[in-house]
């Protein structure tokens, strides 16, 4: 018969934490928890293969579901002391979701299950009324909203009126005959909206329950967030049904949330938060500041309020005993949570505590030394895009600063913008090419793609694990949370800080590693690249096969790259050389000229410009490999366009303007994508590509001279399609070298090759590597010959229509999926069937993200070439494709 059911409980567990795909991430891990011994509330989890029967069978539950639900609820009424739907001494559950992968605030738990009018009174009798009638009216607020439907407004409504009638601040200084009244008004409530009574017999409440877990699965908020994360509808949720444990018992209770490292550094000390008499998510939602879990972080956070481990330090002993045990078993941060039962310590979750980048390296790290990790499994820890987050700017500590507010420092990095109150405004500004920071009280989910718009965040509300701070922390962008001592009028869409006010549209910076929120634009300092990254990027270096140059054409470009890390140049372009003042009347007049004389004498001015260019980019290089590629783009791109600049260059040509505007006209009509331009370029007018290789070989020679290490250019013919093309531009470059050899009295060292970037070179790679010394892959227009979108396309065109969930899938295409990956594989096989030492690297776009490094590795590329910025990036990417495939390799053979 098939298993739909495993339990937990007492030591020991049916399902482990191997188990995901079929307990869910909770599930499994509460299991594993059980298993360890650690005090685990008893309970069952139903599989995720329900939730997958349950949509395939028009929402109908496997037969055998009930009874093994049924015997699950026995065996945890046996293990718990008590019966459910008992009504003198009720057990009450819990019903939580959990997915495969976890799905921060997607799903929501309802507490407190069991609970009616009837149980209601014998848990109240049994000693502590003031809590029995609080858990009931919870129970009431998150069913009627998880399961019915109703709004959480509601609720508040009828309480904060009943709190500010009877003059009281706190939920706590409410007692049993209060809750008792609201009791009654939430039942009333819940009739009046639904025409039916709040469900009052428990097994009907489970099931309800139960239900809209998996009906869950399904919803708006769950669809898209898995649309972003690329989680598979399939997967489905799991559902756990657990024994309560009550940290609303009075001061003798709390709940809490910890991580085992800090998040946001990744320290290695427990951090957490935890309130005293509460329940649930009351620490995360904000009502009430949380308290420190550590005297140490109380001390450093000056707060009043005492620490866990002064409080109850024995269920902290425990606590941070149990912490230990868990990281050391799951040989990672942990973030747990906990709830404490008159002193009584219950563990309710632990998973993979999210990081941010930097805490992620120091984790990793310090992992790896303590021995609990070994350096591949270091390095595979760090998410390359993330490093993105270390490249960020943070606040110049010399500027001046104007404070408005301090908060938590939730997230890390600094930002500037401008403030707007709602995720549609911010969605809005950042299409209209303006940056915002998005300031609301309190995030929920409903806000994700506000936060996406947004430079930073700004809540008013909440801790450090509120669902802001945790989803910026995700996202990699600067979070202030927290931030109490500002107002915000939504409706007026101001906010108030020390004695200022500000509209919507005025300029704040936030600092997420300070806390601070400052008035106006405040200037930033680059990062520093040492400490655990530097560590982390050297073991990166000892691991990866591929090299990793970049793409730069100024010299500015070319130092940041070798900062970060960059092994030589793949890609210089030479024509936004070409469009520099001083230069493009030069250019023009190169492009206008008759005949060859006239293009001759606008060369000549253009070579001593050209080939300072190249001084400087190989004096930077120091002898590291630089590919330079000929003039690429169509010519009339140079054209000029305003009377004024055709006037200019029809003086520098002596001619009259009308006979320039005709030869612009005739320039216009050849093909200006793919036909003339490229290699075609330098073939109807060889003298360009001569003057380059001119400027090039002269350089080389000159640089090599003047640091020592001697130059050897790569020289890139772009945009070939046959090799007769290749081999007429090569010839001219040939001679080039050879005149400049002859007239410096040097040997010239030096690389022909081509950039493959059409489909038909990808299929003619054999004939052309008969010539061609090495090929890189120019992605970006191999991509869109292939009628696949770039990166910059899909975000353009097709961004609004994932968005609103027109497409499933964004278009952009990676090189592991099937089109321009194939290309690349067939050039790359049949380039070296021909010449089986042909050096292959890659160009594009594709060569700084790291789904598409992957491939590169997989196909054996010698080295990807990426913008300065993604070369940690692609260091990382290609350490870990490296170790990847090395394992892939092992475990084929
Ligand atoms: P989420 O996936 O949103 O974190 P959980 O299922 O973990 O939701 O539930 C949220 C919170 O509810 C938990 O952190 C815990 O405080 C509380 N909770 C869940 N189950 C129980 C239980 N059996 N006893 C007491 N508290 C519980
Ligand atoms: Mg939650
Ligand atoms: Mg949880």
């Amino acid at each position: 018969m098939a298993k739909w059911v495993y339990t937990f409980g007492d030591g020991k567990a049916e399902g482990a934490a191997e188990m995901k795909a079929l307990l869910g991430g909770k599930g499994a891990n509460i299991a594993e928890m059980s298993n360890l011994g650690l005090p685990v509330p008893p309970g069952f989890t139903i599989t995720t293969e329900v939730c997958t029967y349950f949509y395939a069978h028009d929402r109908q539950y496997p037969a055998e579901l009930r009874d093994q639900v049924s015997a699950a609820l026995d065996h945890v009424g046996q293990l718990a002391g008590r019966r459910f739907g008992d009504v003198e001494d009720p057990l009450l559950v819990s019903v939580r979701s959990g997915a495969r992968a976890s799905m921060p605030g997607m799903m929501d738990t309802v507490l407190n299950l069991g609970l009616s009018d009837l149980t209601v009174q014998a848990v109240a009798a049994a000693g502590d009324a003031r809590f029995a009638y609080d858990s009931y009216r919870r129970f009431i607020t998150m069913y009627s909203n998880v399961v019915l439907g109703l709004d959480h407004h509601h609720f508040e409504e009828i309480l904060q009126t009943y709190k500010d009638d009877n003059g009281y601040s706190l939920d706590t200084d409410l007692g049993a005959d209060d809750w008792k009244e609201i009791i009654v008004a939430y039942k009333k409530l819940v009739e009046t909206e639904l025409g039916k009574p709040f469900p009052q017999d428990p097994h009907e409440q489970l099931w309800g329950a139960i239900g809209a877990v998996f009906g869950s699965w399904m919803n708006a908020r769950a669809i898209t967030y898995r649309r972003l994360h690329d989680i598979p509808e399939s997967w489905g949720t799991a559902v756990n049904v657990q024994a309560m444990v009550f940290g609303n018992m009075g001061e003798t209770s709390a709940t809490g949330v910890a991580f085992t490292r800090n998040p946001s550094t990744g320290d290695k000390r427990l951090y957490g938060e935890f309130l005293v008499n509460a329940q649930g998510e009351d620490v995360v939602a904000g009502i009430r500041t949380p308290q420190d879990i550590t005297e140490a972080a109380r001390l450093e956070s000056g707060s009043e309020r005492p620490s866990l481990e002064v409080l109850m330090p024995e269920a902290y002993a425990e606590f941070s005993g149990i912490c230990q045990t868990l990281e050391l078993h799951y040989r990672d941060m942990q973030d747990v949570e906990f709830t404490i039962e008159r002193g009584k310590l219950w563990m309710l979750q632990t998973r993979a505590g999210k990081r941010t980048t930097k805490a992620a390296l120091k984790v990793a790290v310090d992992m790896c030394r303590e021995g609990l990790i070994s350096r591949d499994e270091a390095i595979l820890r760090i998410d390359p895009a993330g490093l993105d987050q270390l490249l960020h700017p943070t606040i110049d500590p010399s500027a001046e600063r104007t404070v408005l507010a301090k908060g938590l420092p939730a997230s890390p990095g600094a930002a500037s913008g401008e403030i707007v109150f709602n995720s549609e405004d911010a969605v809005a500004a950042k299409q209209a090419g303006r940056k915002v920071i998005l300031v609301r009280i309190e995030t929920s989910p409903e806000d994700i793609h506000g936060m996406h718009a947004a430079e930073g965040i700004l809540t008013t509300r909440g801790g450090m694990t509120s669902h802001a701070a945790v989803v910026a922390r995700g996202m990699g962008k600067p979070c202030v949370s927290g931030a109490g001592s500002i107002r915000v009028d939504y409706t007026a869409e101001t906010l108030t800080a020390g004695g200022k006010t500000l509209r919507k549209g005025d300029m704040v910076t936030i600092d997420g590693g300070s806390g601070q929120v400052l008035a106006g634009r405040v200037p930033m300092l680059q990062p520093e690249l040492s400490g655990d990254f530097a560590t982390l990027m050297v073991w990166a270096d000892a691991a990866r096969r591929m090299g990793v140059r970049t793409n730069a054409e100024t010299p500015a470009d070319a130092r940041a790259a070798v900062q970060f890390g960059a092994e030589g140049i793949g890609l210089s372009r030479t024509e936004h050389m070409f469009f520099d003042e001083g230069r493009i009347v030069a250019v023009r007049e190169m492009i206008l000229a008759d005949d060859e004389k006239g293009r001759r004498q606008a060369l000549a001015k253009l070579l001593p410009m050209q080939r300072a260019d190249f001084v400087e980019l190989f004096e930077i290089m120091k002898g590291k490999p630089v590919t330079i590629r000929l003039l690429d783009p169509p010519l009339h791109e140079f054209l000029p366009k305003t009377e004024e600049e055709i006037a200019e260059v029809a003086k520098g040509l002596g001619v009259h303007p009308q006979k320039l505007r005709e030869r612009a006209e005739e320039l216009h009509e050849f093909n200006p994508m793919l036909g003339f331009r490229g290699c075609r370029l330098a073939i109807s007018y060889p003298e360009i590509a001569e003057m380059q290789a001119r400027a090039i070989f002269e350089a080389a020679v000159e640089a090599g001279k003047a640091t020592g290490e001697p130059v050897v250019p790569e020289v890139m013919v772009p945009l070939v399609a046959i090799r007769q093309e290749f081999d007429l531009v090569k010839a001219r470059i040939d001679a080039m070298a050879a005149a400049v050899s002859k007239e410096k009295g040097v040997e010239i060292k030096y690389h022909v090759g081509t950039m493959i970037e059409l489909p038909r070179a990808c299929l003619q790679a054999a004939d052309i590597a008969r010539t061609a010394e090495f090929f890189s892959f120019g992605t970006n227009d191999l991509t869109q010959t292939t009628y696949g979108l770039s990166r910059d396309d899909a975000a353009q065109f097709l961004g609004p229509y994932l968005q609103r969930g027109i497409l499933e899938q964004d278009p952009f295409v990676t090189l592991d999926q099937v089109g321009v990956g194939e290309l690349v594989k067939i050039a790359a096989e049949r380039g070296r069937s021909v010449r089986p030492d042909i050096k292959l690297g890659i160009c594009g776009e594709h060569g700084g993200d790291p789904a598409s490094i992957r491939f590169c590795e997989t196909v054996a590329l010698d080295y990807v070439s990426c913008s300065p910025f993604r070369v940690p990036i692609a260091r990382l990417a290609a350490a870990q494709a490296a170790i990847e495939h090395g394992k892939a390799a092992v475990s084929e053979a």
